[in-house]
């Protein structure tokens, strides 16, 4: 019999509810029309459009003129930094940010770097949490926008967004959060956390890969990045992929209805998967904050042990679990999240992030630990570290 396998990487990304896939299969074939055309071909298509963008809109507690489209939460986040910094250099070259953010994020600023603009990192705790007064000291005459992320993908840790903004407001910066990781497993409502712009990804929420969203507040100056026709109130050019944005206002629409239920269901697993790994596996250590983290989310250091060992020898028994960060597990370099925690450069070689979803099950947990206190063991046995100790 086919080994089951069981999939615990929900935050690189998480597989589209059917009944997500049987919401965009219509666009592709029968209501193919381009959603800017006059005939009724392109109304079909231009309905659909702009009830996503009201599905979106509503779920953020944004009108929906405030919600763009985007070809990724990359994407959300390219427009939100550049854009504003580009629309805003006139009034100063200045962005707060934190040494914590996705690749999307940090890679953005940097490219800014490269083209006149200073870039701000700012610190984290041992937590991975941001001190909303280093915002606030931070800022200076020409800040243009602050960039935080909400919960952090590696350690899901939630940052104080709430606080952050009001800083912002108080101080008319513009304010950004990359909110992927925070979307469908907390409350993301955009007035009570006082942001401008929000980034969000469909894959990561059982959508389609290959499609975004912005929020951008009413009144936000802000330039497109990609140029062509008048598009997304032109600010994102290209004849609109109605299927994949038809896919992520059913995700949305699920999600609304669902996420109670489930995050309740996956919180319980993701505690009880701690506690036995405590209980079983001595020299473990759970990174972030205890509390201040998505329902999801946990990532621990197993002591003496390379995490990369770790993930091959769980996918030989069928089980998908990732290091540090899906997007630095090819490198072998430590984690920039985990570094910026204070976590020395082994620890952060020695961690698994477990992100469950809700598919996921008590026998999933009872699986991966009828295995995973033996792999550690056996490596644990091979490592000179270990037994040096
Ligand atoms: C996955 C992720 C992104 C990127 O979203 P894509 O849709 O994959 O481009 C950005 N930020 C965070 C925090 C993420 O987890």
């Amino acid at each position: 019999m086919p080994q089951k396998r069981i999939y615990m990487d929900h935050n690189a990304t998480t597989p589209a509810r059917p009944e997500v896939v049987e919401a965009m299969l219509p666009y592709f074939t029968k209501i193919f029309g381009n959603a800017s055309g006059l005939y009724s071909f392109g109304i079909e298509s231009k309905k659909a459009l702009e009830s996503s963008r009201e599905t979106v809109a509503d779920f953020l507690g944004a009108k929906p003129k405030e919600i763009i489209f985007t070809g990724s939460g990359t994407e959300s986040d390219n427009l939100a930094i550049k854009g504003t910094a580009f629309a805003n250099k006139s009034k100063g070259n200045h962005i707060i940010t934190s040494s914590i953010e996705h690749a999307a994020v940090l890679n953005t600023c940097g490219y800014l770097e490269k083209n006149g603009f200073k870039v701000t990192y700012l610190p984290v705790d041992e937590y991975g949490i941001i001190n909303p007064s280093d915002v606030k000291k931070a800022i200076t005459k020409s800040t243009v926008l602050i960039s935080i992320m909400y919960a952090n993908n590696e350690t899901g840790v939630i940052q104080p967004i709430r606080e952050i903004g009001k800083i912002a407001a108080e101080k008319e910066v513009l304010f950004h959060t990359d909110a992927v990781q925070s979307v469908g497993k907390i409350p993301v409502h955009v007035n009570e956390l006082n942001v401008d712009l929000l980034s969000m990804s469909g894959h990561k929420i059982y959508g389609p890969k290959g499609i975004g969203a912005l929020y951008i507040k009413s009144g936000t100056r802000i330039e497109p990045i990609i140029h062509g026709g008048h598009h997304e109130r032109n600010l994102r050019a290209g004849t609109e992929n109605v299927a994949l944005i038809a896919g992520l206002g059913k995700a949305v629409e699920i999600m609304k209805k669902q996420m109670e239920k489930e995050v309740k269901h996956i919180r319980g697993l993701r505690d009880n998967l701690w506690k036995k790994i405590k209980d079983k596996i001595e020299d473990v250590r759970l990174n972030g904050h205890p509390e201040f983290r998505v329902p999801n989310t946990l990532n621990v250091i197993f002591k003496y042990i390379e995490s990369e060992a770790v993930i091959v020898d769980l996918d030989l028994k069928g089980i998908a679990v990732s290091g540090g960060s899906a997007c630095s597990s090819k490198l072998s370099e430590p984690s920039h999240v985990l570094t910026a925690m204070g976590i020395d450069a082994a620890s952060a070689q020695s961690t698994i992030r477990f992100s469950l979803g809700k598919d996921n099950t008590e026998k999933d947990i009872d699986d991966l630990m009828d295995v995973l206190p033996e792999i550690i063991k056996r490596l644990r046995k091979i490592s000179p570290l270990y037994n040096k100790k």
